[in-house]
């Protein structure tokens, strides 16, 4: 059966937890570029997979959140695009358990559309192509499009995903804000729900941003505001820094508490964002299966 299918028969699929601070707990300096220990760490990055699928993920993602050609020129990488996230979706797919799923993270361009920036619709959308065939050729099952804040950009890649025949997941970062919780950008919840299913997302939600109990009130509101079955991962709390590190202090089983109520809401997949671990994936595990 495929995601969306289980999803419809009721089954709540757990996907993964962090990928960049999983790197940077296995000596990825900050700053530099997850995508690139795709190529020079490829056992770190199979690991992680093997030990997110080992806790209790149906769902894992491939580290390309920043595989973009505009993200991988800042870097010099973009002449690599291809084999960046090939391997990414590769790499995911060989530490795939009969039965688990490879997502292929999209994350934001880093640019703004004309007029706000200089990037016009038809190139993002190029952009997004771009990578997006690439994760398929190395074996993604669906794309998990996230930490969106700006909804003409989400809907370019939504649509983009959705030409590619395979299930599209799309979330966005809101915070809670005077007149209730939006993006950065100035993205209601509401609007959220409305044009990411009007591009032809199949499955919307929320990733970052916030941790697990702001992240179930998000869940309501995105459930209220929508028929369309969500995807919810909460970061382990906010950061805290440490030393100039960021820190997310969430436990595990504090975050799995909240779980059933995220269920409740709507949700039809249930992972983690930024701090969490292969632990708070097994902690919810225990609840959701
Ligand atoms: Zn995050």
């Amino acid at each position: 059966m495929g995601l969306l299918e289980r999803i419809r028969e009721g089954e709540v699929l757990l996907s993964d937890g962090a990928v960049g601070t999983y790197l940077q707990g296995k000596g990825l300096a900050i700053g530099d570029a997850p995508e690139t220990w795709n190529l020079s760490h490829p056992d770190v990055v199979r690991q992680m997979a093997a030990d997110y699928f080992a806790a209790g993920s149906d769902l894992m993602a491939t580290n390309s959140f920043g595989g973009n050609s505009f993200r991988l020129g800042h870097q010099g990488l973009e002449e690599h695009l291809e084999e960046v996230n090939q391997t990414a979706a590769a790499l995911a797919r060989s530490a795939a358990p009969e039965g688990g799923l490879v997502m292929g993270s999209i994350g934001p361009t880093g640019e703004f559309l004309e007029p706000l920036g200089s990037v016009s619709p038809g190139e993002m959308y190029e952009a997004f192509s771009r990578q997006m065939e690439a994760l398929v050729i190395g074996g993604a099952d669906a794309f998990c499009i996230e930490t969106m804040t700006a909804l003409d950009e989400a809907a370019l890649a939504v649509k983009a995903a959705a030409t590619l025949g395979l299930p599209v997941l799309a979330t966005m970062t809101f915070d809670i804000g005077p007149k209730g919780f939006a993006t950065s950008m100035g993205v209601t919840v509401e609007t959220a729900a409305e044009g990411l299913a009007e591009a032809g997302a199949d499955v919307i939600g929320s990733n970052c941003g916030s941790g697990i109990e702001q992240m179930v009130e998000i869940a309501r509101a995105l459930g209220k505001a929508s028929q369309l079955p969500l995807i919810i991962q909460s970061n382990a709390g906010l950061p805290e820094l440490e030393d100039g590190v960021a820190v997310y202090k969430e436990l595990p089983e504090h975050m799995a508490s909240h779980c059933a109520e995220l269920v409740e809401a709507g949700a039809g997949i249930i992972g983690g964002c930024c701090g969490t671990t292969p632990q708070h994936i097994e902690a919810m595990a225990e609840v959701i299966k």
